[in-house]
């Protein structure tokens, strides 16, 4: 017996207690379930007099069993008429569906990521604006559309619903997502394995209609790479195929970036996205909430906003966190305290497991700069900025004694260090494009 019947079945021990045995017998007994669908219980009655009597003398008794047994109270009785339609609906909706599973197939777009789950506020209402837009104009307007900003703003996020929404309207174009790193990836094993052919590798990016790639910030220093993507993108480009790109930062500052592919990149729509404010972020947290169906104050909610606020994956962790706390010491509403608490340790945690070598190889690997130059002698400008930001954020990030830095770390004595960390600390002042950076990088060092 499936779970909804036995649900039901419950449903009519409470009511044939509770009614005549005559209208019991007549009404309630003749309904059937359907399904559970949407939090809502869908009856089928088999004539229009059974469903209005259902509806005006017992749906309030209906409703409390209901809410007992399945966990919501709502709920749908449809006469014959409406159940005829209500299986036409649903198997055009299970058609629909099919489609749009076989669309979706081997392109890597993640269903999970929508339009609809993307909360819109200031610091991104003009990037949600270019995203819709190219998801119904496919390779019209905006090409490129270059979407960059911080960790975890909703970039991947919203490449994910461009990809999402096109399949949905027009599922025969082909499309696909990829990270950057996956590309090169599958470039690089095209070239080394013998039996694969580049011409396959060819085949699969230049014959799409919409490409979605992510992380672009990754192709620095790989030339051969950076040459394949050029080719691969002014082919589209040159058929009006569609190409949406997301990177940390714009073209411009991608390092190593070949200038032929920063200003192709710099053709279409150059749009950022930014840290959200307050308000946007208490409804990102009030929304997912809502569809965990978790039980938690509201004040709690907003201290959560309040705190977190300059990382979106990092808010929706810390609301996971306050749940499994509660949950750890057996209550079952989630309020300030338990919020607090779980910020708290989140941020422990975190330091706990940033080394310097950790912090030394994101600064690297940010600016694609040599390890062994940052940290030897070497005086040139791009260099010893990039070895200021390290003495800075291990000073700042890891509470160690300048001198400690100095010795162990770099070779030098501790005044070298606190010229560098004050030459930082300094130009964060004045210097919006550092303070970017520096936020970015704290941001990936915390992430481990
Ligand atoms: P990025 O690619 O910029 O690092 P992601 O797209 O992976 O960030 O977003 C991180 C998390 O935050 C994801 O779970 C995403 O669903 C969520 N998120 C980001 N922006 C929004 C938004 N505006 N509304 C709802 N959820 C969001
Ligand atoms: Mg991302």
């Amino acid at each position: 017996m499936d779970d909804t019947r036995q649900k039901w079945n419950n449903v009519l021990n409470d009511l044939v207690n509770q009614i005549t045995a005559i209208s019991y017998d007549m009404w309630i007994k003749k309904l059937n379930p359907v399904e559970e669908k949407d939090g809502k219980l869908y009856l089928q009655a088999n004539s229009s007099i059974a469903k209005q009597t259902c509806m005006s003398s017992f749906s309030y008794l209906l409703s409390q069993s209901i809410g007992q047994h399945f966990g919501f109270e709502d709920f749908v009785i449809l006469d014959p008429t409406e159940y005829a339609n209500y299986l036409k609906t649903s198997e055009a909706e299970a058609a629909m569906q099919v489609v749009i599973e076989e669309a979706t197939r081997n392109t890597s777009i993640q269903s999970k990521y929508t339009f609809d789950n993307f909360v819109v506020g200031n610091s991104n209402k003009f990037v949600y604006y270019a995203a819709s837009t190219v998801a119904d104009n496919p390779g019209t307007k905006y090409n490129p559309l270059f979407i960059y900003g911080g960790v975890g703003l909703g970039k991947t996020h919203l490449l994910h619903a461009i990809g999402n929404y096109i399949i949905k309207n027009n599922p025969k174009l082909k499309i696909q997502y990829t990270t950057c790193e996956q590309f090169a990836n599958d470039f690089l094993d095209t070239l080394r394995d013998k039996t694969k052919n580049i011409a396959t590798f060819r085949e699969k990016y230049r014959n799409l209609d919409v490409l979605l790639i992510d992380d672009i910030q990754f192709i620095a220093g790989k030339t051969s790479v950076q040459e394949e993507f050029f080719h691969t993108f002014n082919d589209l480009y040159q058929n009006n195929k569609q190409v949406i790109i997301a990177g940390d930062r714009p073209p411009k500052e991608i390092a190593t970036l070949e200038e032929r592919i920063t200003s192709r990149l710099s053709m279409g729509l150059i749009q950022d996205i930014q840290s959200p404010d307050f308000e946007t972020r208490f409804v990102i947290l009030q929304k997912k909430a809502q569809v965990e169906k978790y039980n938690i104050d509201n004040e709690a909610l907003v201290y959560i906003a309040e705190k977190i606020d300059s990382n979106i994956r990092e808010l929706e962790g810390a609301l996971t966190n306050t749940m499994f706390l509660t949950s750890l010491v057996g209550k079952v509403r989630a309020g300030v305290n338990e919020a607090k608490n779980a910020i708290e340790e989140a941020i422990e945690e975190s330091k706990e497991n940033i080394t310097a070598t950790n912090i030394i190889d994101t600064v690297c690997s940010y600016y694609s700069i040599d390890k062994t130059s940052v940290l030897g002698n070497k005086r040139n400008k791009e260099i010893a900025d990039a070895r200021h930001i390290c003495i800075y954020l291990i000073a700042d990030m890891l509470n160690l004694p300048l001198a400690t830095i100095g010795r162990e770390i770099f070779h030098r004595d501790h005044t070298t260090i606190m010229h560098a960390r004050d030459k930082i600390s300094d130009s964060l002042e004045d210097n919006e494009r550092l303070r970017k950076d520096i936020n970015n990088l704290k941001q990936i060092i915390m992430k481990g």
